[in-house]
Protein backbone atom coordinates (compact mmCIF):
# COMPACT_ATOMS: atom_id res chain seq x y z
CA UNK A 1 0.00 0.00 0.00
CA UNK A 2 1.37 3.08 -0.94
CA UNK A 3 0.81 6.04 2.07
CA UNK A 4 1.70 9.81 1.72
CA UNK A 5 2.81 11.50 4.35
CA UNK A 6 3.95 15.38 5.46
CA UNK A 7 5.01 16.63 8.82
CA UNK A 8 5.32 19.89 10.02
CA UNK A 9 8.51 20.63 12.05
CA UNK A 10 10.78 22.89 13.84
CA UNK A 11 13.63 23.41 12.09
CA UNK A 12 16.36 25.19 13.95
CA UNK A 13 19.88 24.86 12.07
CA UNK A 14 22.61 21.83 13.59
CA UNK A 15 22.76 22.64 17.03
CA UNK A 16 19.10 21.63 17.42
CA UNK A 17 17.08 18.69 16.87
CA UNK A 18 14.70 18.74 14.24
CA UNK A 19 11.02 18.80 16.16
CA UNK A 20 7.79 16.88 14.91
CA UNK A 21 4.66 19.29 15.36
CA UNK A 22 1.92 17.47 13.76
CA UNK A 23 2.01 14.79 10.91
CA UNK A 24 -0.64 13.83 8.26
CA UNK A 25 -0.52 10.39 6.41
CA UNK A 26 -3.32 9.43 3.51
CA UNK A 27 -3.27 6.15 1.83
CA UNK A 28 -3.88 5.24 -1.99
CA UNK A 29 -7.61 4.37 -1.21
CA UNK A 30 -7.88 8.03 0.20
CA UNK A 31 -7.81 7.01 4.47
CA UNK A 32 -6.39 9.73 6.69
CA UNK A 33 -4.36 10.36 9.57
CA UNK A 34 -3.51 12.88 11.39
CA UNK A 35 -1.92 13.49 14.53
CA UNK A 36 -0.51 16.55 16.44
CA UNK A 37 2.25 16.34 18.89
CA UNK A 38 2.25 17.26 22.31
CA UNK A 39 6.15 16.99 22.94
CA UNK A 40 7.03 20.16 21.22
CA UNK A 41 7.39 23.79 22.59
CA UNK A 42 5.39 26.59 21.05
CA UNK A 43 8.23 28.94 22.16
CA UNK A 44 11.00 27.27 20.59
CA UNK A 45 9.11 27.59 17.00
CA UNK A 46 10.31 29.90 14.74
CA UNK A 47 8.47 33.45 13.71
CA UNK A 48 8.15 31.76 10.20
CA UNK A 49 6.49 28.28 11.97
CA UNK A 50 4.36 30.49 14.88
CA UNK A 51 2.71 32.38 11.64
CA UNK A 52 2.33 29.74 9.36
CA UNK A 53 1.97 26.13 11.17
CA UNK A 54 0.55 27.43 14.02
CA UNK A 55 -2.44 28.44 13.65
CA UNK A 56 -3.36 25.86 11.33
CA UNK A 57 -2.73 22.76 13.85
CA UNK A 58 -6.68 22.47 13.85
CA UNK A 59 -8.40 21.34 17.32
CA UNK A 60 -6.87 17.69 17.53
CA UNK A 61 -5.93 16.87 20.95
CA UNK A 62 -1.91 16.68 20.87
CA UNK A 63 -0.59 13.61 22.11
CA UNK A 64 3.01 12.32 23.25
CA UNK A 65 5.35 11.53 20.55
CA UNK A 66 5.63 7.75 21.75
CA UNK A 67 1.33 7.51 21.91
CA UNK A 68 1.53 8.75 18.05
CA UNK A 69 3.88 6.28 17.22
CA UNK A 70 1.84 3.75 18.35
CA UNK A 71 -1.58 5.03 16.61
CA UNK A 72 0.89 5.19 13.07
CA UNK A 73 1.94 2.02 13.25
CA UNK A 74 -0.97 0.28 13.84
CA UNK A 75 -3.33 2.44 11.14
CA UNK A 76 -0.36 1.54 8.74
CA UNK A 77 -0.64 -1.57 8.91
CA UNK A 78 -4.58 -2.24 9.31
CA UNK A 79 -4.65 -0.10 6.40
CA UNK A 80 -1.93 -2.46 4.26
CA UNK A 81 -3.29 -5.24 4.79
CA UNK A 82 -0.69 -7.49 4.89
CA UNK A 83 1.41 -5.91 2.02
CA UNK A 84 4.72 -3.62 2.61
CA UNK A 85 3.61 0.06 3.09
CA UNK A 86 5.76 2.45 0.50
CA UNK A 87 5.87 5.65 1.65
CA UNK A 88 6.08 8.93 -0.70
CA UNK A 89 6.76 12.69 0.85
CA UNK A 90 7.25 15.77 -1.35
CA UNK A 91 10.66 17.50 0.11
CA UNK A 92 10.58 14.68 2.31
CA UNK A 93 13.99 14.35 3.87
CA UNK A 94 13.32 16.35 7.00
CA UNK A 95 9.74 15.12 7.53
CA UNK A 96 11.18 11.18 7.49
CA UNK A 97 13.80 12.36 10.16
CA UNK A 98 11.18 13.03 12.43
CA UNK A 99 9.26 10.37 10.95
CA UNK A 100 11.65 7.93 12.30
CA UNK A 101 12.54 9.30 15.45
CA UNK A 102 9.19 8.80 16.48
CA UNK A 103 10.18 5.62 16.87
CA UNK A 104 13.57 6.40 18.51
CA UNK A 105 16.39 5.43 15.72
CA UNK A 106 15.94 4.75 12.08
CA UNK A 107 17.07 1.30 13.25
CA UNK A 108 13.43 1.08 15.19
CA UNK A 109 10.91 1.85 11.96
CA UNK A 110 8.50 -1.22 12.46
CA UNK A 111 9.44 -4.42 10.78
CA UNK A 112 8.80 -4.69 7.66
CA UNK A 113 8.77 -1.31 6.98
CA UNK A 114 11.07 0.23 4.51
CA UNK A 115 14.10 2.48 5.71
CA UNK A 116 13.12 5.13 2.97
CA UNK A 117 10.88 7.69 1.90
CA UNK A 118 10.54 7.84 -1.54
CA UNK A 119 9.87 11.84 -3.09
CA UNK A 120 7.37 12.75 -5.66
CA UNK A 121 9.84 16.01 -5.84
CA UNK A 122 12.45 13.51 -7.23
CA UNK A 123 9.32 11.69 -9.53
CA UNK A 124 8.63 14.94 -11.21
CA UNK A 125 12.49 15.96 -12.02
CA UNK A 126 12.78 12.47 -13.28
CA UNK A 127 10.05 13.48 -15.84
CA UNK A 128 11.35 17.25 -16.60
CA UNK A 129 9.54 19.31 -13.58
CA UNK A 130 6.04 19.81 -14.96
CA UNK A 131 3.60 21.56 -13.29
CA UNK A 132 1.90 20.12 -10.74
CA UNK A 133 -2.03 20.52 -9.67
CA UNK A 134 -2.69 23.59 -7.67
CA UNK A 135 -3.25 22.96 -3.43
CA UNK A 136 -5.55 25.45 -2.81
CA UNK A 137 -5.85 26.00 0.71
CA UNK A 138 -4.30 24.57 3.80
CA UNK A 139 -1.08 24.25 2.51
CA UNK A 140 1.47 23.53 5.80
CA UNK A 141 -1.26 21.60 7.37
CA UNK A 142 0.09 18.15 7.52
CA UNK A 143 -3.08 16.56 6.68
CA UNK A 144 -3.97 19.46 3.53
CA UNK A 145 -0.39 18.48 2.07
CA UNK A 146 -0.37 14.87 2.31
CA UNK A 147 -3.76 15.33 0.54
CA UNK A 148 -2.02 17.76 -1.93
CA UNK A 149 0.65 14.39 -1.99
CA UNK A 150 -1.86 12.27 -3.58
CA UNK A 151 -3.08 14.62 -6.04
CA UNK A 152 0.38 15.26 -7.12
CA UNK A 153 1.78 11.38 -7.26
CA UNK A 154 -1.48 10.55 -9.33
CA UNK A 155 -1.09 13.44 -11.48
CA UNK A 156 2.49 12.23 -12.01
CA UNK A 157 1.98 8.82 -12.30
CA UNK A 158 -0.78 9.83 -15.29
CA UNK A 159 1.46 11.42 -16.71
CA UNK A 160 3.93 8.68 -16.93
CA UNK A 161 1.83 6.42 -17.77
CA UNK A 162 0.25 8.59 -20.73
CA UNK A 163 3.89 9.04 -22.25
CA UNK A 164 4.38 5.22 -22.03
CA UNK A 165 6.99 5.38 -19.38
CA UNK A 166 5.18 2.17 -17.98
MG1 LIG B 1 3.58 20.51 5.23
Amino acid sequence: MRFFLDTEFIERGPKYPVTLISIGIVDARGGELYLVSSDFREEDCSDWVKANVLPYLGKSPRLPLSDIAVLVREWVDLQSEGSKPEFWGYYSDYAWVVFAQMFGTMMDLPKGWPMFCLDIKQYADSLGNPKLPEQGKGEHNALADALWNKDAYDFLDKLESTRGGR
